[in-house]
């Protein structure tokens, strides 16, 4: 069961439900928006991900360097999170750190990620997590001297991300042909 939102539903537990969209719109309303909003028990990402994609998204583990299927890629598009589909990333912060992980100098947009410290394997590091679903996605650096513009680097598992490449960018400059 869901560890959040047990005591508000507590009360209502006697009582059938009559409304199911009343019901929605109550756990909506919880709303904090610091939850990810994305909650879904163990065993379901267990069944949902495969293997590996849940190791690394819900356990925190880390592929292997120069293994990932992004970690050279310069296919333009946008990365959305593998777990539950958010764009996170695009190829435009994109960037060629040679660490053998995808490497960004920053998110798509304020918000679409979560930090999180971590002082695990006995480094000080900040993880970095999907805002939406909570599944971790790798860690960021900064002041590495790789001369992007936020000087960041978010080294990001491939298997935490889908990329959607973008299509036809010519397509919409070509002239109808009647
Ligand atoms: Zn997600």
């Amino acid at each position: 069961m869901s560890i959040f939102g047990n005591n508000i539903f507590g009360n209502k537990a006697t009582h059938a439900v009559a409304d199911p969209a009343a019901e929605g719109r109550n756990a909506g309303a919880e709303g904090q928006s610091e939850q990810p909003t994305v909650n879904k028990p163990d065993a379901q990402w267990r069944e949902e991900l495969t293997p590996e994609e849940y190791r690394v998204l819900r356990q925190a583990g880390t592929e292997r360097p120069y293994t990932g299927e992004y970690w050279d890629t310069h296919t333009a598009g946008v990365y959305q999170c593998r777990a539950c589909g958010t764009e996170l990333f695009t190829s435009n912060e994109k960037f060629d750190s040679h660490c053998g992980w995808p490497s960004f100098w920053a998110p798509l947009a304020e918000g679409t990620v979560r930090y999180i410290h971590d002082r695990t394997m006995g480094m000080d590091r900040v993880e970095v997590r999907c805002g939406t679903c909570d599944s971790h996605l790798g860690h960021v650096f900064d002041g590495e001297g790789y001369g992007t513009p936020t000087d960041q680097r978010y080294c990001i598992n491939s298997v935490s991300l889908r990329l959607v490449p973008k299509d036809g960018a010519e397509a919409a400059d070509a002239t109808t042909a009647g």
